[in-house]
């Protein structure tokens, strides 16, 4: 069978991790089988889908190196297919007209509700005779469209990730609305059940892979698909994601959308990575740090979990480290250099930058922390607590002013890491004092505070941008 797998995310919203994670397991699944990946906009909710969410939607995927192969299928320019296709369930008996109205409906509930059942429409226009019929549609009434489900039905599939999935009928709600209500004789706007089978049918989609959240309407799905006679795709169910308390990830739990996690700086590379470890266990020996391209070779349903996946931060960011890491200076400098010209920090030439990345670089988790631990440089420091102690210490001033004229005699722009080292050293013999004083000292002057990366670096690195001379100034 020739794989053809589909996303089918609804524009109503930005790309959610969820939806970007369904979009990866089948992306990883088609690449494995030399199949195709699709992607379908079901946009026929006119009022909230938008054009700025689909764009965020294509983006985000394409951002994650997550590629389609076909142009995709627009869901609402099908919306005549939908309807055919349900005339045809009509015609051959599986649906009908249904005028019961909603305070109608609503009385039904509620005496469900008074005798402790649950709630479910009771097949009530299933067999109206034409005469009943003619009376609802001269008394005004429109009418929805309705599928018939049979109480004793058994509904089964065998899922790649859960393994066999049996459903009743009875357990289904009763008989399903395929079409929203609309005057007598027509048929309104198609539901998302019957046109996700008309659609999965025509773009020839051989396996459904999607959120565990859709297994009822997968029952309700085959039903559709058995009744038309149409070929039933493989189903695949993937886990939830779930927060640190094991609730369902939402909105509440911060950043869900995979443009959010971009501008927090992280990489496409990790989240790729990530995403793909959340429900999907890796082989033994295979290392959990891997690009998506390469995992495909790999990646099966088997070792894909039933159970839930906790979104776990310390892995992700873990995982972010060891990709900043493996960048190059260069790649690392790129996506810098954006956020630093919006600050309007500028340097004086590549090396410089690349020097500070590869400074910087080693400790960044997230790309924007790069924004965070360059500032020193660009901006004078406010002097923290520790270097405000350290500078009061009365040997600090004295240093401070040693090395200051020795600058003296430096040229600022061409001052190297042997210079800085020989300058710390002589200053330790003249003001005989130890060797960490000078270094805390310096570092305290230069940066505000006792903590940073390679000082001699550092501090080779301000000399050249002019900054180190004025700030040592400040504390003799
Ligand atoms: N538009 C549906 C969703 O976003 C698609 C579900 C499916 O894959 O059939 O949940």
């Amino acid at each position: 069978m020739k794989v053809r797998v589909r996303l089918a995310p609804s524009p109503t919203g930005t790309l959610h991790i969820g939806t970007a994670r369904t979009a990866l397991f089948n992306w990883l699944y088609a690449k494995k089988e030399n199949g195709t990946f699709l992607l379908r906009i079901e946009d026929t909710d006119i009022e909230r889908s938008k054009e700025h969410y689909k764009k965020n939607i294509y983006d985000g995927l394409q951002w994650l190196g997550i590629n389609w192969d076909e142009p995709p299928t627009i869901q609402s320019e099908r919306a005549n297919q939908h309807k055919k296709v349900i005339k045809t369930l009509i015609e051959k008996g599986h649906a009908y007209r249904c005028y019961a109205t909603e305070n109608e409906l609503d009385e039904m509930r509620e005496n469900q509700k008074a005798n402790g059942l649950a709630p479910k429409y009771d097949n009530r226009h299933r067999n109206l005779s034409s005469e009943q019929e003619s009376e609802f549609i001269k008394a005004g009434r429109e009418a929805v469209i309705r599928f018939k489900i049979s109480d004793q039905k058994l509904i089964s599939w065998n899922d790649l990730i859960r393994g066999k999935m049996t459903w009743s009928g009875k357990d289904l709600g009763g008989d399903m609305v395929i079409a929203r209500r609309a005057p007598a004789k027509t048929i309104g706007d198609p539901l998302y059940n019957l046109v996700v089978v008309a659609d999965d049918s025509a773009m020839k989609i051989s396996h459904v892979i999607r959120g565990e959240d859709h297994l009822a309407n997968t029952a309700k799905q085959i039903l559709i698909y058995e009744a038309l006679g149409l070929n039933i795709p493989v189903f695949a169910h993937t886990p939830l994601i779930l927060n640190s308390e094991g609730k369902k990830l939402s909105k509440r739990d911060g950043v869900t959308s995979i443009s959010e996690f971009k501008k927090m700086g992280y990489t496409s590379e990790a989240l790729a990575n990530y995403m793909t470890l959340l429900g999907w266990s890796v082989p033994e020996g295979t290392n959990e740090r891997f690009k998506i391209s390469e995992i495909s070779k790999i990646f099966s349903f088997e070792k894909v979990n039933k159970a839930s996946a906790k979104f776990d931060w310390d892995k992700l960011n873990w995982l972010n480290s060891q990709v900043i890491n493996e960048m190059s200076a260069e790649t690392l400098l790129a996506n810098l250099d954006p956020m630093f010209r919006a600050h309007g920090w500028n340097f004086p030439s590549q090396d410089w930058g690349i020097n500070l990345m590869r400074l910087i670089g080693p400790s960044m988790v997230l790309i924007n922390d790069g924004v965070d631990q360059a500032k020193p440089f660009f901006e004078e420091p406010k002097l923290s607590e520790d270097g405000k102690k350290q500078l009061e210490v009365k040997e600090a001033a004295i240093i401070l002013n040693f090395i200051l004229e020795k600058l003296e005699n430096i040229d600022a722009a061409l001052f190297s890491k042997e210079e800085a080292l020989d300058l710390i050293t002589q200053a330790t013999k003249n003001c005989d004092v130890k060797k960490g004083l000078v270094m805390k000292s310096l570092r305290a002057a230069l940066f505000g505070t006792l903590n940073g990366p390679d000082l001699i670096q550092s501090w080779v690195l301000l000399s050249r941008i002019s900054k180190d001379r004025g700030r040592i100034s400040r504390f003799i």
